[in-house]
């Protein structure tokens, strides 16, 4: 039986939930994952698509890049989902936006090469400089 995670935004317009297991999760340090959270590092993990459905409400989309088309709810502005045009069979979600991520462990950096000086990365996780 697969583990079920349930998320949302913070007002709770948009709810969701991935009926599989995550197919794994980690760090990006891009400049558009910045722009897109507000933080100076972004952490998402993926779920199968077809696992992947919405309980309440729609989300608003925003195209950050020819590939990437990014989901938040246009009430409150939380980020919630990620997703890439040439990888449709996963979602990934923005582990901030599930309501229990304490099983979700991060297990790569990526874009490292865009990673801010002062953001000092003390884990042992593999990098990648690009995506
Ligand atoms: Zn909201
Ligand atoms: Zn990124």
């Amino acid at each position: 039986m697969a583990a079920t995670h349930e998320g949302g935004c913070q007002c709770g317009a948009i709810r969701f939930e991935a009926t599989a297991a995550p197919l794994g999760a980690g760090y990006c340090h891009c400049t558009k994952c910045r722009g897109a959270t507000g933080a100076p590092i972004f952490l998402g993990v993926a779920f199968p698509r077809a696992a992947f459905r919405l309980l309440r409400g729609e989300t608003k989309t925003y195209r950050s890049s020819e590939r990437g088309i990014r989901h938040f709810c246009g009430a409150c502005g939380s980020p919630l989902f990620f997703e890439l045009t040439d990888t449709p069979d996963r979602w990934e979600v923005l582990v901030g936006a599930l309501d229990d991520a304490a099983d979700i462990t991060p297990s790569v950096h990526v874009c490292t090469a865009s990673r801010l000086p002062w953001f000092d990365v003390l884990d042992s996780l593999p990098r990648k400089a690009a995506l």
